[in-house]
Parts: structure tokens; sequence; C-alpha cells
């Protein structure tokens, strides 16, 4: 069902106003995880001066140590809400756990399912089921093949409002913290009629690629490109190496805003 050989036409994927896979290309920011209302709050002002709508931020996180800052949950959740409310914005947080997709519903607008899940089969199955848009995160060491299946698990349910994040794979390469695999890009645009987005972060690891491997995603046909920003990295409770500060978002913004198609 994911195949374009199945539906020639592009899938747009309806987020509240905003249509991703129509052929404007978009950008999705916001902190890593959700720390503070203040935080979410600055971020969500920062994106609004540059006219963007789409903010990511994550409430349960799921990270290598157990050990780590895990995320503030529900609460985070509903910082995301209220500040996406007072802001008209719309919000996209992972959801790590199929015990917690129904209460997630009340308040995101779109669901992410994460690298470490793409194959969480259960977790797919019952998003599938849901009305409300899916940011399908490409899986650690997945090959295109098993991320086009894992979306089919999705759209096998009934929903195909399903997006597409190629986020770095793990390679041999250290020099980056996973291998942004560019050219999955056109390929997931040509085998499939779902858009398909970048997250810069990610893939890269650095702040200092952040901007040209956005605007090869730009250039490449991605729909949209995903990075993150927070207040104050150097105290970020989670990839504080990588995020963007707002001054550093605002240059970055600049910089891309002419390689985009339509915001
Ligand atoms: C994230 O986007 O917050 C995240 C954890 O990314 P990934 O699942 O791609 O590692
Ligand atoms: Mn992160």
């Amino acid at each position: 069902l994911v195949s374009r050989k199945k539906k020639p036409e592009n899938t747009v994927v309806q987020i509240n106003e905003t249509k991703i896979g129509n052929g404007n290309q978009h950008f999705i920011m916001g902190p890593c995880a959700v720390e503070s209302y203040d935080q979410v709050k600055l971020v969500a002002q920062a994106m609004k001066k540059q006219g963007l709508s789409l903010m990511r931020g994550g409430a349960y996180k799921p990270r290598t140590s157990p050990y780590d800052f895990q995320g503030l949950g529900l609460e985070g959740l509903q910082i995301l809400r209220r500040v996406a409310d007072e802001e008209g914005m719309s919000i996209i947080s992972e959801i790590l756990d199929t015990r917690d997709v129904e209460s997630a519903l009340d308040y995101v607008d779109v669901i992410q399912i994460g690298a470490r899940n793409m194959q969480n089969f259960e977790l797919l199955k019952l998003v599938g089921s849901v009305q409300k848009p899916v940011l399908l995160k490409r899986g650690l060491s997945a090959t295109i093949e098993e991320f086009m299946y894992a979306a089919e698990y999705i759209i096998s349910q009934g929903n195909n409002q399903i997006i597409l994040c190629e986020r770095g794979i793990r390679t041999y390469e250290k020099a980056t913290r996973n291998t942004l695999d560019i050219s999955a890009v056109p390929i997931l645009k040509k085998e499939t009629h779902l858009p398909v987005l970048v997250d810069v972060t990610h893939s890269t690891g650095r702040k200092d690629l952040l901007l040209p491997a956005a605007k090869a995603a730009l250039a490449i046909g991605a729909d949209g490109v995903m990075a993150e920003v927070h207040p104050d990295p150097a105290v970020a409770l989670s990839d504080s190496a990588q995020q963007m500060d707002i001054d550093e978002f605002n240059q970055f913004m600049a910089e891309v805003k002419g390689f985009a198609e339509v915001i």
C-alpha cells in the first residue's frame, strides 16, 4: 500500500492547516526533550518569528543509558500542548509504548515513532489504527526496504497519514553520529507516495553540518527538514552538543530559507 505503483500521486499529510507532501518544504524544529514550560515557550516564540508552526519535542525519551534523563512523560505532552495552543502551533512528539498512545492522542498533532521502535510491530499496528498523522523514523540499521515495510504496517491498519524521516544509519564511519543516507530521499520518493523528511540533527550529530545537510536534503527533494533547537543547549538534559541555540537557529533559517520552495 505504500508503493507508488499502487498510488501514483503523492500522499499529502495534513497537520492542522499545514500540508506536507504537496511540493512545499517544511521545517520541524524544537528541543530534543521537553524540560520545562519556559524552555518550550522560548523555542516556540523564536519559531513563530520565523513563520514556523511545526514544533517537535520529546516527552518520552529513548535514552541509551537508563541513568540519563528519560523525559517528563505525560507532563511533557501537556507542556507542549499548552504552548502550542498559546502560540497557534502544531506539535510532534515521540511515543515509545503502546500503553501511552491513547493518552497522547489528546495532546499531540503528530505521533513520532523513533528509530529504536521502527520495528516495534505492535506499536506500528496501533498507530496505524488511530486518526492521527505519524512521523516514522528510519531504524538505526534499517535498510530502505525494512523502512518501507515498517510504514506498510501502519498503512495496512488504515492510517495513510505517514511521514517518513531519514535520520542517518549506523555505519563504520565515526566522523558523524550516524551516516546521513541522502540517497534514501529520492529512493523513498520514487518507491513510495509518502512525504519524506530529513533529520539533520540526529543524522550528523554535529552543529557544523546542520546547514549543509539541510541544503542537501532540500536540494535532493525532501519535503522538509527536522532539527533541534534549545534556548540554552549547554544545560540541555539530552543532546546538548548538537542542538542549536536561538541565535544559531535564526542564522540557520536565514541561510536555508533561500533553498526551500515554501515553508
Ligand atoms: C528524536 O527525534 O528525538 C530521536 C530520539 O530521534 P531518533 O529516533 O531518530 O534517534
Ligand atoms: Mn535529540
